[in-house]
């Protein structure tokens, strides 16, 4: 490593709490020294660690003002003004992730083992990917940290330490080297312009670790005779400034440290919020949000997990070809448009068939014309439905398209889906829009974005690659919210929190698992091999931190805190903490000032409530009366109007979560298509091929719903599965009786619609719509002997459907078909039954007279709509069974209610 030689001083400066008063010392040792040698300020140059400490060096130097200032900057900015680029052959590490991950896989897939690798695991590929990007953006630091003549030599050195490719190691060593030779490339660093400096005086400020280039371009100016100053901040530990609180968990950790940020808060210095642990930061900024304080955050977090970002992927993927009716359900549910031309009702339709598709379907199978008439749902929901097919096939090309070529159709997509004005007009949106490179990013250098004109115009890619390109995008860039003006609370990561001046430092997250020391670059080529490269390995690593934490810890009165436990696992205290507290000679952590807990509790008396009763104000009822009634609406109606009111007067509904295992719903829908596919095949097929042809049907499904791979995760479809397997042969026998009877299935899943009559409030017409699973064809004549049957198909025992038929009037499901059916038009009297399949037995339980509940049904439900319509109450009833699962008793409180226990 390269020395910084003679006219070097090197001279310390102790912090102790104030940082402000730290650099007003600074300013004054550093003139001192160079009115010790007899130079002048305006002959110097002063390096700073931070841009965020421009402005602190120079109000110090003003505050001695005698005349000029230093130059000062840092290295970055003194290379920009100096006009230094980045120059070489070919496509460059350029440091942007849009570009340099392409070329990163690029220049493996040239490689015949690469091209084998990705064919045999796509994940180690794309991981093989990020190690030579890795690779590749530590060997140019390394170049960029040696004098441009040294530079071929040192490649040379390297190349042959990496160049036994056979071995341990191997394939690693081919990444690191591919890295290097892809920074190799580079003819002319960014910093390069300053090699070429002769400064008469140049001042270093330090303290948390040297930076390769700083100490190797401060030689080479020390050896051309310019006078040379390093001055470290060295902390002087005072235990007296820190407390320490020792949390239960996270939720008690976030919420301590925002009531901790809120007391710290006072006009003037702001309050530093260390970003140690990010997801207890994004907890505590979410806490603050309701107490009216400024914060910025320097941070930033991730593009791909804001809500611009997340609802841009989730098009990406409701676009895809084989994608699922839930992943056009997260788009829509995205927030971000996309669902114009869908009213209330237009879009409860689509959600409910989508949500009956999640399974089983995917929303663009067969993308025709034909898939798309197959769609029963209502005229403005399937208008929409067929827009999204015609919309989003942009996204679905085959082959391979230019980037530029995929980039104006994922434009053109927002731009017809209603979403590009609300993004551009979005800060978070905007920044996902140019992270992608839909939009220009400001202040890009001009080599950069010249570079990316040629990477769009010639990189090709398929619609899988282009998806991954995106989420790549998002995941390697941060969203950085603009700062309000005066910030009360400042939100900054650990090594950005050094020598600025704050009125006190918020530190959670100092536990073992938050507080560590970071990998070193290309860490994956193991301690032995990093040594024998002389790069940067754990020790220096750990010196850095330690040296970062050290200063940190310094700079204010610190409020530190731990969590006994994440969850299950059980936490320390962080060892770097421990190491602080033995060398500042405290000796031990529990000797450290205990934190009290600022947050402020309250005491409220208990305040019972009543049973909910709303009504329909008149100049609502048309607004909010339905237009549809299902079943399941009817069947919340008698069960309880209140839910009736919640959920289909007002529309609420549970977030519908995406579950990765298979659920006893996910397999009935599952079920149901497998016996309507294998009904509607059956016309003139062979009896004897029965449980073959149901089998297939089985086969097929699963397939299109991905259980038939269990690399898929739905190993835990294999119990319902082998039910299925036990069940078969029950139905079919149970089938095969019937068929002998005379019973031809007509309909599978079939939808209906009737208007409901004897409801005429001048409102607008109801209708009864729902879907039928089976419609049978009897061919009697009477009530006794019925023309047709509705069947119902259930995985639940018959035992309780024996129990809910008992009593029929209880019964709305069979008697809401029934009735709607009968509205319709079908000539001929109905029966009814459900049909419970079980492994263990299939057995029928008929809904007896369904016609007669069918009338008192109609009956009931006309007078009950005339009621609310005409304002009367619906209370919340909380009785019996009703309550038990039910989705809106947070909402009723129910469990609340005077008298309640
Ligand atoms: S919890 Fe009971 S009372 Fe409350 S809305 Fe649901 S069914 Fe009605």
């Amino acid at each position: 490593m390269t020395t910084i030689a003679s006219p070097l001083t090197r001279q310390q400066q102790p912090l102790e709490g104030d940082a402000q008063a730290w650099w007003t010392r600074w300013a004054a040792q550093v003139r001192a020294w160079l009115h010790a040698q007899g130079l002048q300020a305006r002959d110097t140059v002063v390096v700073l660690p931070l841009a965020a400490h421009l402005p602190l060096a120079r109000s110090a130097w003003a505050e001695g003002a005698d005349g000029w200032l230093p130059r000062m900057g840092t290295v970055a900015t003194f290379a920009a003004e100096a006009g230094g680029r980045l120059r070489g052959e070919g496509l460059l590490p350029t440091g942007d992730g849009s570009m340099d991950v392409l070329a990163a896989r690029a220049l493996l897939l040239r490689e015949e083992w690469a091209r084998a690798w990705r064919r045999r695991d796509r994940r180690g590929f794309e991981l093989g990917v990020q190690r030579v990007l890795e690779a590749a953006q530590a060997w140019a630091a390394q170049l960029a940290a040696r004098p441009p003549a040294d530079r071929e030599a040192y490649v040379a050195q390297m190349r042959a330490v990496l160049g036994a490719v056979a071995g341990v190691l191997a394939r690693e060593r081919m990444l690191a080297l591919m890295g290097l030779e892809w920074a190799a490339r580079i003819v002319e660093h960014r910093t390069d312009v300053l090699w070429a400096w002769r400064p008469v005086a140049c001042v270093l400020v330090g303290g948390t670790g040297d930076d390769a280039f700083v100490s190797a371009w401060a030689g080479g100016l020390a050896g051309q005779g310019t006078a040379l100053l390093r001055l470290d901040a060295v902390p002087r530990d005072d235990v007296a400034r820190l407390r320490l609180a020792a949390c239960t968990d996270f939720e008690d950790e976030a919420q301590r440290a925002a009531a901790e940020l809120i007391v710290q808060a006072r006009p003037g210095l702001p309050v530093a919020l260390v970003a140690q642990d990010r997801e207890l930061v994004r907890r505590v900024r979410a806490l603050l949000e309701r107490s009216g304080l400024r914060v910025a955050d320097e941070t930033g977090w991730k593009l791909s997990t804001t809500r611009a970002g997340s609802a841009l992927m989730a098009w990406l993927r409701a676009s895809h070809q084989r994608a699922t009716a839930q992943q056009l359900l997260d788009a829509l549910h995205s927030g971000w448009a996309g669902r114009e031309g869908l009213d209330t009702d237009a879009w409860r339709d689509l959600e409910a068939w989508l949500a009956r598709q999640r399974r089983a379907g995917i929303w663009l199978a067969g993308d025709d014309e034909a898939g798309a008439e197959a769609v029963d749902l209502e005229a403005a929901a399937l208008d929409w439905w067929q827009a999204a097919r015609r919309t989003t096939a942009a996204l679905r090309w085959r082959g391979a398209l230019t980037l530029e070529q995929a980039l104006q159709r994922l434009q053109g997509l927002l731009q017809q889906l209603g979403s590009w004005t609300q993004l551009v007009a979005d800060e978070a949106g905007a920044q996902v829009l140019a992270a992608v490179r839909l939009l220009p990013r400001a202040g890009e250098p001009a080599e950069l974005a010249a570079a990316w004109t040629g990477v769009a115009a010639t990189t090709e890619l398929d619609a899988d690659a282009f998806a991954d390109w995106v989420d790549a995008c998002l995941e390697q860039a941060s969203y950085a919210p603009s700062a309000p003006p005066s910030p009360q609370v400042l939100i900054t990561p650990p090594a950005r929190a050094v020598l600025r001046p704050f009125s006190a430092i918020v530190w959670p997250g100092a536990d073992d698992e938050h507080l560590y020391v970071p990998e070193p670059p290309m860490s994956w080529l193991g301690g032995r091999l990093l040594d024998e490269l002389q790069l940067p390995g754990r020790t220096q690593m750990a010196e850095r931190s330690w040296a970062a934490l050290r200063l940190g810890l310094a700079g204010a009165a610190v409020w530190l805190s731990w969590r006994h436990a994440d969850g299950e696992r059980l936490l320390q205290p962080a060892g770097l903490l421990q190491r602080w507290a033995v060398e500042s000679g405290l000796g031990d952590l529990s000797a450290l000032p205990v934190a009290g807990d600022a947050r402020v509790r309250r005491s409220l008396p208990a305040a019972a409530t009543t049973a909910p009763r709303p009504s329909l104000p008149e100049q609502a009822v048309a607004r909010l009366l339905p237009r549809r009634l299902s079943a399941s609406a009817y069947e919340d109606l008698r069960a309880c109007p209140y839910r009736f009111h919640a959920r289909t007067l007002l529309g609420l509904r549970e977030e519908d979560e995406v579950e990765e295992e298979v659920s006893k719903r996910d397999y009935g829908t599952w079920l149901h298509e497998v016996l309507k596919r294998f009904h509607e095949g059956e016309r003139g097929a062979a009896p004897e091929g029965d449980l073959e042809r149901l089998q297939a049907a089985a086969r097929e499904v699963s397939a299109e719903s991905g259980w038939d791979d269990e690399q898929s995760g739905a190993a835990d479809f294999l119990l319902f599965a082998a039910a299925f397997e036990r069940m078969a042969p029950l139905y079919l026998d149970w089938w095969r009786k019937q068929r002998a009877a005379g019973v031809d299935v007509r309909r599978m899943e079939a939808p209906f619609e009737a208007p409901l009559p004897a409801f005429d409030l001048q409102v607008q017409p109801v209708m009864l719509q729902g879907r039928i699973d089976r419609l049978d064809r009897l061919g009697g004549t009477t009530p006794s002997q019925p023309a047709w049957r509705i069947v119902d198909y259930k995985t639940r025992s018959a035992t309780r459907l024996q129990a809910l038929v008992r009593q029929p009037t209880e019964d709305t499901q069979m008697a809401f078909y029934a009735a709607a059916l009968e509205l319709a038009g079908l000539d001929g009297s109905i029966a009814a039954s459900y049909l419970a399949l079980e492994d263990r037995a299939v057995e029928e339980v008929v809904h007896p007279e369904v016609q007669e509940t069918a009338s008192a049904l109609l009956a009931g439900l006309a007078s009950d709509l005339s009621r609310i319509a005409a304002g009367a109450e619906m209370p919340a009833l909380g009785e019996g069974e009703a309550c038990d699962w039910c989705a809106a008793r947070g909402l009723c409180r129910r469990d609340h209610w005077e008298g309640q226990a």
